[in-house]
């Protein structure tokens, strides 16, 4: 019998990926079923403090709960859902104008749980964000894997 793998080879990314942003706004549009920007309760303190609002006042006007999680409400809130509208309500031309406050998902794009598979990585990152070169090396600042997982402790659905 083989002996088992552990795993010890760690994941693809173990050498770190570079990534730089180059402000497309890209990450800020919805893109079928992307549209959700979740929130901390450390993120609605932060980002209320920066429009100078209660976290109340801002959870009231901005914000909306789902399922037990908070996200941005749509900018159209007519919208049925964040997923059926075309940008970030924080998003004006290419830029967020909440940037110094913006949330843990935002800062921490594209190193989500959910983009870590190198599949997944190939068709949602490297096929979508300038701010990665096509392969998975990518390009600008490197990331190391330490990094990496604590950006990737920090996802906002965290159940913990
Ligand atoms: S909060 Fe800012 S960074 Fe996050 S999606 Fe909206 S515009 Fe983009």
């Amino acid at each position: 019998m083989a002996k088992k793998s552990t795993g010890a080879a760690g994941p693809w990314w173990k050498d770190g990926i570079r990534f730089e942003c180059q402000g497309s706004g890209k990450c800020c549009l919805s893109r079928g079923t992307h549209g959700y920007v979740y929130l901390t309760l450390e993120d609605r303190r932060r980002m209320a403090r920066h429009l100078g609002l209660a976290t109340a006042e801002f959870t009231r006007r901005f914000c909306r709960k789902e399922d037990g999680w908070w996200h941005l409400k749509p900018a159209n809130e007519a919208a049925p859902s964040p997923d059926q509208d075309v940008a970030c309500r924080f998003l004006e031309g290419n830029r967020c104008s909440v940037y110094e406050a913006r949330p843990a998902q935002c800062r921490t794009w594209p190193f989500w749980p959910e983009n870590m598979k190198a599949k997944a990585w190939d068709r949602e990152v490297v096929s979508f964000c300038p701010g990665v070169a096509a392969g998975r090396r990518g390009k600008g600042r490197l990331f190391s894997a330490s990094e990496i997982r604590g950006l990737l402790e920090e996802d906002p659905l965290r159940d913990d």
